[in-house]
């Protein structure tokens, strides 16, 4: 049995101010009951994290960071270490979000290296797929999603894979107010087990929480999260609102 997850990605929202009100907010939204049943996690940006620590200790809530470096330490002006993140009391952390794809030009070579580091310093990945508008319409988007789960997969090995979150996020419905039919996310979902089957076995593919991300809220969560083979959603805009979120996570009950 999957456990579902619910997982807020901020983006670059919110100062620490603005941060601290709306982690309050969750907090008192989401009972300790409801976070025994779904697993929240809150992502906002690397400046806010030692306030979610201690904003959400002993709440159920967790938090994740939204990147990080692949080495351990060293002369990388900017970047922030897994470890650093895991002394924060940090749990999860977003890789290969397509904005990240494709702003700062990250491939799955590099995604992949990141993915492995996350693991080795304790870090569980939620690691975004999906294909563009383009390949879509190709017809590519099977090929395309296989292509990335399987490169950002190299070497990580099935006991590895039990700690590791797929987040299928199609690009076209990022933050556009379009949304994957969950016929289509399912359909999805379910291609990707096929690729966790061939790179490693039935229950690896079986036990592999995938979660869906773009455009989700609180009107067409149910729907989505309804369907068999999504665990959770990765959420953006609607992530910002303490009330949307709670309805999220209340359609994954
Ligand atoms: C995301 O950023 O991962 C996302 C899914 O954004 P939105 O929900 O705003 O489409």
């Amino acid at each position: 049995m999957r456990k579902k997850l619910i997982a807020g990605n901020w983006k670059m929202n919110k100062s620490l101010s603005e941060a601290k009100v709306l982690m309050n907010e969750i907090k008192s939204a989401v009972s300790k009951e409801v976070a025994s049943k779904v697993d929240v996690v809150v992502c906002p940006p690397f400046i806010s994290l030692s306030a979610a620590a201690e904003i959400f200790v002993g709440s159920g809530i967790e938090f994740g960071a939204q990147n990080i470096h692949y080495k351990d330490d060293g002369a990388f002006t900017g970047e922030i270490s897994a470890s650093m993140l895991r002394d924060l009391g940090c749990e999860y952390v977003i890789l290969g979000h397509s904005e990240r794809r494709q702003y700062f030009h990250e491939t799955n070579h590099l995604i992949n290296f990141k993915v492995i580091k996350a693991l080795e310093k304790g870090l569980t990945p939620i690691l975004c797929v999906g294909e563009t508008l383009e390949q879509r319409e190709q017809g590519i988007e099977v090929k395309i999603v296989d292509e990335q789960v399987t490169m950002c997969l190299k070497d990580v090995c099935a006991m590895d894979m039990q700690r590791v979150v797929i987040a299928y996020e199609p690009v076209w419905a990022i933050g556009t107010g379009k949304t994957a039919s969950p016929e289509q996310a399912d359909g999805m979902h379910m291609e990707i087990r096929k690729s966790l089957e061939n790179l490693y076995n039935a229950t690896v593919a079986g036990s592999t929480r995938i979660l869906y991300g773009g455009s989700m809220n609180d009107k067409n969560a149910k729907e989505l999260l309804g369907k068999q083979n999504i665990d959770g959603g990765l959420i953006g805009g609607a992530a910002l609102k303490a009330d949307s979120l709670l309805k999220i996570i209340e359609a994954g009950l």
